[in-house]
């Protein structure tokens, strides 16, 4: 196919550098976020573009895909889809996948780490090596995580991940999510409340989207016992981050380890002001081997649209 004839695709923001020049050696790709003047962009070139490729933390509004009458494919670099209108895309016929599969361990193990960070001091830990303080004092004491309740807000793909490991750990594992899951052999809660009541590590791992904006609310953090940590790998917006600071404030908990953020990468001053907090920039899924897998897979749904094929990740 040539320059003139290759399809378009219209990518919303950056992504990785190989998946950029991938897609660019098959298809005629443009840059949205690139654009001086993104709306005339939409409105000379709109009509041209057949396939988008978005981030998941970013998504694509409607108010773009307004501007792409023929636009048949939303492929996400990601899994979460509270970026995306579903409604919108059903009704118009858009196709939306996902890098489903190839994410969850590591997401996982991000959790896993972020739960010894906070209660085992790795951050500070650190610091204190690096300060010389070693020298003349004792390093404080952590919380010890083996043997310990972990509940854990969401038991999709990610949730299970995080359950099987923290089985290895041997804690006591229960969750709550919007259905139960009878052959796990796990505790299903019916509410969040006696599920953050009878948690040391409460993580949030259910998906992002108006539907569970601020799940984790001042009452779902006045229920945690004063020694409990909240983990957050999932979205931002799932807590609010007001209360959790409150929370932290007035050690009405003892931390918070958190991956993602309401408004990020603007993280509020008053977390980084706070020491018993453990803060990531959104790295969940931030390895070489499973970037290049996302990679793939968007690849495989971008081609597979075009050559009119099974999408293999459409949700
Ligand atoms: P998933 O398999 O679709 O699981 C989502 C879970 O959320 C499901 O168990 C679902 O419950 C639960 N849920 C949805 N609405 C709920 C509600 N109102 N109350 C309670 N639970 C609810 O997705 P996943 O692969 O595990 O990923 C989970 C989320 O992690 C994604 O949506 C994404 O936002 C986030 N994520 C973050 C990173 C990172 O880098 N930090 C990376 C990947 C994903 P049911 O099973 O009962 O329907």
């Amino acid at each position: 196919m040539t320059s003139s004839t290759r399809h378009t695709v219209l990518l919303i923001a950056p992504v990785l550098d190989s998946l950029l020049e991938k897609l660019s050696n098959s298809f005629e790709v443009f840059r949205l976020y690139e654009q001086a003047e993104p709306l005339a962009w939409l409105n000379q070139h709109g009509s041209a573009v057949r396939a988008v490729v978005t981030r998941g933390d970013v998504g694509v509004s409607n108010a773009v895909l307004e501007h792409l009458p023929d636009v048949g494919l939303i492929a996400i670099f990601g899994v979460g889809t509270d970026g995306v209108d579903l409604n919108y895309t059903r009704q118009h016929n858009i196709a939306v996948t996902i890098t489903s599969g190839v994410l969850t361990n590591d997401v996982a193990d991000m959790a896993l780490g972020l739960i010894l960070s906070g209660a085992r001091n790795l951050v500070a830990g650190d610091k204190f090596v690096r300060q010389g303080q070693w020298i003349t004092q004792a390093p404080p004491l952590g919380t010890q995580v083996s043997n310990k309740r972990i509940g854990i807000v969401g038991m999709g793909n990610i949730g299970r991940a995080i359950a099987k490991r923290a089985a290895a750990f041997d804690m006591a594992v229960s969750y709550f999510s919007r259905s139960a899951k009878p052959a796990l052999p796990y505790v299903c809660r019916d509410n969040l409340i006696s599920l953050a009541q009878e948690s040391d590590f409460l993580v949030v791992a259910a998906s992002g989207g108006e539907e569970t904006r601020g799940l984790i609310d001042d009452s779902v953090l006045a229920a945690m016992p004063k020694h409990a940590w909240l983990i957050n790998i999932a979205r931002g917006s799932l807590v609010d981050e007001k209360a959790l600071i409150t929370a932290l404030q007035n050690r009405s908990i003892a931390g918070a380890a958190l991956d993602v953020f309401e408004d990020e990468p603007q993280v509020p001053a008053e977390l980084i002001a706070l020491e018993n907090v453990v803060l990531q920039p959104h790295v969940g899924s931030a390895t070489h081997e499973t970037r290049q897998k996302m990679r793939d897979v968007v690849y495989a749904n971008v081609d597979a649209f075009f050559k009119q094929q099974t999408l293999p990740n459409a949700i």
